[in-house]
Order: structure tokens, then C-alpha cells, then sequence
């Protein structure tokens, strides 16, 4: 036997793997089981130095604990092993001269600063192959025997178990961690956190979900889920088993649960299997989140959209209300459309506008205009036989709405079908207002209706108040307009009498005076000759007789006269007025006048006068009746006559003064009156008819004659104007 392998030597090791296993066992930590082992290969083999080396988690065998060595070496060594990691079955290694072995020939210089002499490799091997190594070392040359390599083996097996077990320890205490922190997760997530087993049995609930739907986790666990179903989903929750019963995944399924206190609130469900150690799906679990808020969002728009689309298409109805309006104005038509687009406003499925119209018997009856149903869909006449139902569109001052007339108690006493015959829906949802003139007239009712109940809205009836309004006032419009139509007709008509009537009467005044004048000249003839034959012969009161015969037949001479040009004033057309000298006309005038003028002493002074668009004629027989009147009418003094002009806001106006008696100015405008005189014929001869002609001639130009200045015993203005002849 080699020296070395005493029975003290073998006692000695026994000793020492006895003390391996007490602080083995009572090891806390790693580094104390790689203190002891350590200490045990030291005791039990030849060995001054040892090391313990393990692989790490990046594949690098690495010194866990050694004794005596440098920083140096366990550097330089450090990932050097003689087994790649795992190995299965692997062998110790002993080398009795390191400067010796080849295989170590790169530490070779290494060692011998080291003083290692000889080297023994311990694998540490587990199930799962090598995973770390015992080092020994001697400094010098050493034969390392069979005895002292099995006792490190030995020591080796022991640590491998013990590692083996303080691992499992370890991972099984930072799995229990991890569970922990898991639950606190779930526990804490602000998404609710359900499992139940594929029965449907909850088997765990978090706080989120006891916030979410109100039951305690004592509460809901052990109970079938589906108490937390809407009646109306009660299936969708097997059905959801079903499907994670096969392995799926549902995720993101939006639906609807309810609450403890009974409210239904939107969710979003993500629901995965859950599976035992063997992948045996046993459950699920099931991620609820709230999503009523995102959901009354998701609404919101919709009904913002909704509410713009609407605004759009109601903005365009509305538009073509305006056009209706405006460009209608036959009140049938306009009531039509009216009630076409009104209808189709406020989404009826017919509307009715009823017509209030007396008729010429004093019946009211109530013509209408019908859209969205034929005529025909009304029973009978075609009218909707019972016209008593829409009463209160005509009593009412506003809108009438019901969501359902059905079960209205306002119209319980009318039956709901508005004629309608009995295999048309009843009508159920009700609109109506009366159309109101400006003059407070009912003028008729637009009425409309739904068979399905709650189709008009607050917003339809305030719609229907403007069309209402709108409505009302296009037709007050359109009679307006209807009767201003009738009223121009008849005004035209009447003309066309009173031109008629005029033109008789001016032919009845012409040839009544002129055939007047035939048998008065023969009287005037006659009495003369009378008089130059018998004169001396007749007595006194005979000569007077006589006179007044010839003074009478004079007088009524000159009333024919008159009468002829009064009635011939403007007769014969001489086509469109030329230019004329008015001076030259009135030259003419006053030449015809001299032997008046002159036995009064009369002067007449003239201003410049401008030429004008008249025909010399007429201008002459005006200038003459002015000028005589002023002759006439003169006071004490000899006439002073002045004729001038002036231009004034596109006319030229005439005026001829006096210093005659004048006139009272109450009479202003009498003396242009037919056959109107302020004085007797014995005062001042005359028929009442010169002003009236003047008159006549100037309103046949478009002028006028008016009395401008007068007063009595200070003289008379008279004027008169015509269109400005323009150059
Ligand atoms: P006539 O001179 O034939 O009576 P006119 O129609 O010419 O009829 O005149 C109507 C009346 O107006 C006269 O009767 C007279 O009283 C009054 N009148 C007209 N011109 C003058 C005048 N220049 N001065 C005063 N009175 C006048």
C-alpha cells in the first residue's frame, strides 16, 4: 500500500465526510456548502489548495469559492474545463505533473508561477449532465491515488445533491413570489379579472370586477356566470365556453352585463383558456372592460353626425321652402307644395293641409292638399271622411303633437284611422298646426302622421311653427296679390267703360251744339230782320221784346260756340306735337286782340319766351282765353298784362298776370269747372267754359293749369306747364 492509504489516513476521511454531511445539512447558503466541501477535500486528499467552479447562467465555468490562489490564475483559468457543460458520465481527471501533460501546455508558465506540481480535474454532475468541477492542487509532482480521488468524488456527489436541492428551494421560494406578484397584478388591475371553470362556475374575482358589477368576490365565486347576462344575452355565454372549451381565444367581444343594481353597462370581454400541468383546458379567464363611456362617445357621434346630416337635408328642404314661397303665387299650387315638403321635413308618411274656404252657399268646406298617400287611401269621396279629427289644427293657436294617438286621452274620442281604410296601419304618431294669417284668420291646418308611434320630435314641431308662419304668410301673399290682380283688371275695365261713355258724350255734345246752332242762327236772323223791317213800328215794349230775343239768341250763340270747342278741344289729332315759337304765337294772339286792348288802354309786356313741344293751334287758344279774361275781369286802372316764362323741374311754365278784380282763393279751383263763373252775365258775359277748355288743352300735354296768385281787387296769376322741349 502506498504510503498515504493508512487505516489513520482512511479514519481521517471518514471523519471528514461525516463533517461534511453535519454542515451540510445545516448549510444556509450556497457559499457555506462551498466552504464545507472545501474544507472536507483538504482533509481527505493530499492536497494543499482546492477550488470549486461552476458554470454559469452564460455558459463560462467560473470559481464559486477557492483556497490559496491567486487573482491571477482564476483569472487566466477561468472558463477552462476539461467536460463542455451537460456532459453526461464524465470522468475525474488527475494530472500527477503539470509541467509534464501536454494538454496543459498553454498554463504551463502559469502553473509554475502558481506552483502547482500536479492538478486534479472533480466533475459535478447532476441529471442534467456536468455543470461545475472540483480543482485540487499539490505542489508538487503527485501520484494521485484511486482512494483519495473516489473520497473527493464522494464529497462531489454530496454537494451536487445538496446544490441540487438548495436550486429547487430557491426556485420553488421565486415562483411563490412570483404567484404573489401575479395575484397582486390581477388584483390590482383596473380591468375586472374573472376565471371560472368550464362549467361556468366563477372560480376567482377581482376587485375591478366588484367595482364593476357590485358583487363582493364572496358573492359572485362559486356561482355561474351567467347571472351576470342581460336576459337577452343569456345564450352568448355558453357560447363563449364553447369556444374556449376548444382552445380559442375570444378577444375584444363587445357586449352587455348587468349590474347588482340591475343597470346594463357595455363591456369589452377578452376570455382565454386556462389549462392544468398535463394542457388540459379546466377554465377561463376573462378580462372585462368597461366600455359605456367609450360606447356613449361612440353614440354621441353618431347622433352629432346624424344631427348635421339632418341639419343638411332639413337646410336644403328648407331652401326650397324659401323658393316655393317665393316663387309660387297660386294658392293651390303653393299649398301643395307646402305640404309636400313640410311633409317630407318632418319625415310623415302622409300630410294633409286643410283649406279653410267659405263657399258661395256660406258652407264651409275644406279642399286639401294631400302628400305622401294617394287620394285614393281615403275611404269614399276620397276625402278623408272624418274632417272632425283635425278640428283642433284649426281651433289650436300652436302645435299639436302626440307620440302615439292611440293612447292619447286628448283625441280618445277619435278613433285614430283618419279614414284610412282598415287594412292601412292606424295612424299613430301625430303633428298638426294651424296656418294663421297676419289678420289672425285661420286659413287652414297642415296635418301629419305616422303609423309607427314617437316619429316627431320638439325639433319637428319647431320646424313645423316656421313652415307654419311661412306658409301663412305666402298665402296671405298670394291673395294679396290675387286680389290686387282682380282689382287692376277691374280698374282697366272701368276705364275702357268711362273712355267709351266719354267718347258718347262727346259725340252726343258735338252734335247736339252744332245742330243747336242751325235753328238759332235762323232766330238770330230772323229776329234782326224783324227789327231793321218792323222796328219803327213796334212799340216800346214791343222794341224790347225783340232785344231780348237777339241778346238771348247772342248769349246762347256763344254758349254753342263754346260747347263746339270745348268738345272739339282735343279732338282732331294733328299727330305728334311740333316745335313751337310760343312768342309768335302769342304775337299772333295779341294781334287779334288789339282793338279790345286798345279800347281799354291795355299793355300787354312780354318776357322771353322759350319754344315748346305744342301744336300752335292749342298754345294760341290758350294764351287767347287768358289774355281775354284778363281783358275782362280788369278793375278801375287799364289793364297791365305781363306773359312769362321760366323753367321749372323739367317743365316750362307760363304765367299770365293781371291787376283785374282777382279772385277769392276759395274758388280756386271751381273756375276751372265746366260751366263755372264767379259772376252774372249781366256783370261780365261769358259760358263758364274758356278755363275749362284751357284745362283740357294743357292736360292733353301732360301740363296743368292752376290759379298761382290772386287776391280780390289786387289782380290774378294764372299758370300753366308743359314738357320742357328739350334741345
Ligand atoms: P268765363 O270767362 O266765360 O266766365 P272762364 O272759364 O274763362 O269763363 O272763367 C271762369 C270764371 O273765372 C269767370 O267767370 C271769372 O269769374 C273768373 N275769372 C277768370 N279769369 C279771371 C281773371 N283774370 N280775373 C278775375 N276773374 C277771372
Amino acid at each position: 500500500m502506498a504510503p498515504g492509504f493508512s487505516r489513520e489516513l482512511e479514519l481521517q476521511r471518514l471523519r471528514a465526510l461525516y463533517g461534511l454531511l453535519s454542515s451540510l445539512q445545516r448549510a444556509k447558503s450556497l457559499e457555506e456548502v462551498y466552504e464545507s466541501a472545501m474544507t472536507s477535500l483538504l482533509a481527505s486528499t493530499a492536497a494543499d489548495r482546492a477550488a470549486v467552479l461552476t458554470f454559469d447562467e452564460d455558459g463560462v465555468m467560473r470559481f464559486q469559492a477557492w483556497r490559496g490562489l491567486s487573482d491571477e490564475y482564476r483569472a487566466a483559468v477561468t472558463g477552462h474545463t476539461p467536460w463542455p457543460q451537460g456532459t453526461v458520465g464524465a470522468e475525474t481527471l488527475a494530472i500527477a505533473d503539470s509541467s509534464g501533460d501536454a494538454s496543459l501546455a498553454p498554463y504551463h508558465a502559469l502553473l509554475a508561477r502558481e506552483k502547482i506540481g500536479s492538478l486534479a480535474f472533480v466533475p459535478l454532475e447532476l441529471d442534467q449532465g456536468v455543470f461545475g468541477k472540483f480543482m485540487l492542487y499539490q505542489r508538487d509532482p503527485h501520484q494521485w491515488a484511486k482512494e483519495e480521488l473516489e473520497a473527493a468524488e464522494l464529497i462531489g456527489g454530496h454537494v451536487a445533491l445538496v446544490l441540487q436541492r438548495q436550486r429547487a428551494d430557491l426556485a420553488r421560494e421565486s415562483s411563490e413570489q412570483h404567484l404573489q406578484r401575479l395575484a397582486a397584478v390581477v388584483e390590482n388591475s383596473y380591468d375586472a379579472i374573472v376565471t371560472k371553470d368550464l362549467r361556468g362556475v366563477i372560480t376567482s374575482w377581482n376587485r375591478a370586477a366588484e367595482e364593476l358589477l357590485g358583487y363582493t368576490a364572496a358573492e359572485a365565486i362559486g356561482k355561474p356566470i351567467a347571472f351576470l347576462a342581460p336576459e337577452d344575452r343569456a345564450n352568448e355565454m355558453q357560447a363563449i365556453l364553447e369556444r374556449v372549451g376548444r382552445g380559442e381565444r375570444v378577444h375584444h367581444f363587445e357586449t352587455q352585463r348587468k349590474t347588482k343594481a340591475g343597470r346594463i353597462i357595455d363591456v369589452s370581454l377578452s376570455v382565454s383558456p386556462i389549462r392544468d400541468r398535463s394542457g388540459r383546458i379546466v377554465g377561463a379567464s376573462k378580462i372585462m372592460r368597461d366600455i359605456t363611456e367609450r360606447k356613449r362617445a361612440e353614440e354621441e357621434r353618431r347622433l352629432l353626425l346624424q344631427r348635421e346630416q339632418d341639419a343638411r337635408a332639413t337646410a336644403e328642404l328648407l331652401n326650397q321652402v324659401g323658393l316655393t314661397l317665393l316663387t309660387e303665387h297660386d294658392v293651390d299650387w303653393l299649398v301643395r307644395g307646402i305640404t309636400d315638403i313640410a311633409t317630407a321635413l318632418v319625415g310623415a308618411e302622409f300630410g294633409v293641409f286643410f283649406h279653410n274656404r267659405v263657399e258661395e252657399k256660406g258652407e264651409s268646406r275644406r279642399p286639401y292638399a294631400l302628400s305622401g298617400r294617394s287620394r285614393g287611401t281615403f275611404s269614399g269621396s276620397g276625402i278623408p271622411n272624418n274632417t272632425e279629427i283635425f278640428e283642433p289644427a284649426f281651433r289650436s293657436e300652436g302645435v299639436l303633437r302626440s307620440d302615439d294617438l292611440t293612447k292619447d286621452p286628448r283625441y280618445g274620442h277619435n278613433p285614430p284611422d283618419f279614414g284610412i281604410p282598415a287594412d292601412h296601419p292606424p295612424v299613430r304618431s301625430y303633428l298638426a298646426a294651424p296656418v294663421i294669417s297676419r289678420s289672425r284668420e285661420i286659413l287652414g291646418g297642415l296635418v301629419f302622421g305616422h303609423s309607427e308611434a314617437g316619429k316627431f320630435s320638439e325639433h319637428h314641431e319647431v320646424l313645423l311653427r316656421g313652415i307654419a308662419a311661412q306658409a301663412a304668410i305666402a298665402i296671405d301673399n298670394a291673395k294679396l296679390l290675387e286680389q290686387a290682380e282682380w282689382a287692376q283688371g277691374e280698374l282697366k275695365r272701368s276705364n275702357q267703360e268711362l273712355r267709351r261713355t266719354n267718347e258718347d258724350l262727346e259725340v252726343f255734345a258735338y252734335s247736339a251744339s252744332h245742330d243747336l246752332q242751325e235753328p238759332l242762327r235762323t232766330i238770330i236772323l230772323s229776329s234782326e230782320l224783324l227789327q231793321r223791317a218792323c222796328g219803327d213800328r213796334l212799340t216800346e215794349d214791343g222794341t224790347r221784346y225783340l232785344e231780348g230775343i237777339v241778346h238771348g239768341s247772342r248769349t246762347m250763340n256763344q254758349l254753342i260756340a263754346d260747347l263746339l270747342a270745348y268738345t272739339t278741344a282735343t279732338r282732331s289729332e294733328e299727330g305728334p306735337p311740333p316745335v313751337t315759337d310760343s312768342a309768335a304765337v302769342l304775337g299772333e294772339v295779341l294781334q287779334n286782340l288789339k282793338s279790345s286792348m286798345e279800347s281799354c288802354e291795355a299793355v300787354v309786356t312780354v318776357a322771353e319766351l322759350p319754344p315748346v313741344s305744342m301744336h300752335p293751334v292749342r298754345l294760341a287758344q290758350i294764351f287767347q282765353n287768358l289774355i281775354g279774361n284778363a281783358l275782362k275781369y280788369r278793375g278801375q286802372d287799364p289793364p297791365r298784362i305781363h306773359v312769362s316764362a321760366r323753367e321749372e323741374d323739367g317743365w316750362t311754365v307760363f304765367s299770365v298776370q293781371d291787376n283785374g278784380i282777382g279772385i277769392e282763393t276759395e274758388y280756386a279751383s271751381q273756375i276751372f269747372g265746366l260751366f263755372k263763373r264767379l259772376h252774372s252775365r249781366h256783370q261780365y258775359p261769358g259760358s263758364g267754359l274758356g278755363l275749362a277748355i284751357c284745362q283740357r288743352l294743357v292736360e292733353h300735354y301732360g301740363g296743368r293749369i292752376w290759379l298761382d296768385q290772386s287776391a280780390l281787387g289786387a289782380g290774378s296769376t294764372f299758370c300753366f306747364s308743359v314738357p320742357l322741349q328739350r334741345a
